[in-house]
């Protein structure tokens, strides 16, 4: 089963919408819907932190601390499709990054669920 790292809009997951920690990102990530093409291990869930600056080294401590290199990354859809959109970068700018600095292919979104 393929390993990925779940990357969630932090300003939005600390609004007390219910997000993370319920179920949707897991939840496809588990059966292999939404984003996913088939079911994933979570390997982390982290959060970015504006202006999004912590994200690459977040994801590192996590890989290096769980001992599990994920496969894939994906922004949650809360990052990937927000409305009104991150004032501080485009989703697609800091996947490059993010990709520029892992070497790790990164996907926009989780799940379709509402
Ligand atoms: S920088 Fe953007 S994506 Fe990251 S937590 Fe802040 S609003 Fe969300």
């Amino acid at each position: 089963m393929k390993k990925v790292a779940i990357v969630g809009c932090g300003a939005y997951m600390e609004s007390g919408y219910g997000c993370p920690g319920e179920w949707r990102c897991l939840k496809a990530a588990a059966v292999g819907e939404g984003a996913f093409t088939e079911p994933h291990a979570v390997v982390s869930f982290v959060s970015c932190e504006c202006p999004g600056r912590t994200v690459v080294p977040t994801l590192g401590m996590a890989a290096k601390l769980s001992e599990m290199k994920p496969d894939v990354i994906h922004f949650s859809t809360c990052l990937s499709s927000a409305k009104p959109g991150c004032p501080y970068t485009k989703p697609e700018e800091l996947a490059q990054l993010v990709e520029d600095k892992t070497g790790i292919k990164v996907v926009l979104g989780t799940h379709d669920y509402h």
